[in-house]
């Protein structure tokens, strides 16, 4: 393979040249690649979409895991759905008394990436404080009783195994496992080029919390501007946090982080106009 081609969208490709191919195999589930190229480090694909690559993997787990984190201010049990390439739980264990659960529908995804991606995970999937489970993450929501202080939902696009992740019934068992002042957040696709994605979940997940948005951030080979994050929460107070709140447990954290700071974090909850345009005409709750 010289080159990878996307297949996201029908007009438009972006191409991927493969300096080295480490992996490449139709596992029970997804078509996985994993390949080496010069400019963006080691890239992940699933079903011929890019999934993460080295260079600016920590935009997207960043704002997935510590705003919702540092919005709550008390989290002690997190639920990662998805997020077979460790960076999510990497990211989450930082926070050195919470203990995650893990449901990854792809045992082949958490192997190949632990050998071919090592620098997504770093050894996290051997924390004693995390618990990984191989299981559709909609079964996993709907059949589990324990409860989570944030749930992280980490998947593919809406085909595929990843459509379920974005059904009103998923959100729904979401909300259920969810302990008081919980949040939901959800990686949502790019408005520019996937607005229905962004207006189904609006009018899906209103109708399971009283608190439901979008917050952004651009990931450069996300194609097509900002990627939008779903957030649902029934505390609506959390989303206010003030400046000063975050700024004192980002510091008291100690955390060295590279996107994510308390003033990006209030500001990525301000949406473009042609968003909430969108959101506007959309039935909510
Ligand atoms: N950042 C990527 C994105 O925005 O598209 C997501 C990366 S992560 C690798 C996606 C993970 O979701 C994959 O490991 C895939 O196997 C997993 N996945 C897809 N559908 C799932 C499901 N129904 N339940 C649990 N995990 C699922």
């Amino acid at each position: 393979m010289k080159y990878f081609k996307e297949t996201l969208y029908d007009s438009v490709c972006q191409e991927y040249r493969v300096d080295k191919l480490y992996f490449e195999h139709k596992t029970e589930h997804q078509h996985l690649v994993i390949f080496h190229n010069a400019m963006l480090g080691r890239v992940m694909t699933l079903d011929g979409i890019v999934q993460t690559t080295e260079v600016d993997e920590f935009i997207y787990h960043e704002m997935l895991t510590h705003l919702p984190i540092f919005a709550h201010g008390d989290v002690k049990k997190v639920l990662i759905i998805g997020g077979g390439d460790g960076a999510m739980l990497r990211e989450v264990l930082k926070h050195s008394d919470v203990e995650v659960t893990q449901v990854e529908i792809d045992q082949a995804v958490i192997d190949m990436s632990k050998e071919f991606l090592p620098n997504h995970s770093q050894g996290a999937f051997d924390n004693p404080r995390a618990t990984i489970i191989i299981r559709d993450g909609l079964e996993f929501v709907r059949d589990c009783e324990d409860t989570f202080d944030v749930i992280i939902s980490d998947g593919t696009d809406p085909i595929g195994p990843g459509e379920a992740l974005f059904s009103e019934e998923y959100y729904s068992h979401c909300r259920n496992r969810l302990n008081k002042g919980g949040i939901l957040v959800t990686q949502n696709g790019v408005p520019f080029f996937q607005i229905t994605e962004v207006t189904n979940t609006y009018q899906r997940l209103g109708l399971c919390f009283k608190d439901a948005t979008f917050y952004s951030a651009s990931v450069p080979t996300y194609f097509g501007g900002i990627m939008t994050f779903a957030w649902g929460t029934n505390d609506s107070n959390v989303r206010r946090t003030s400046l000063e709140t975050l700024r004192t447990r980002y510091k008291e954290s100690g955390l060295n982080t590279r996107y994510y700071n308390p003033e990006i974090h209030q500001a990525a909850f301000v949406l473009p106009q042609y968003v909430l345009d969108a959101l506007s005409k959309t039935e909510h709750g």
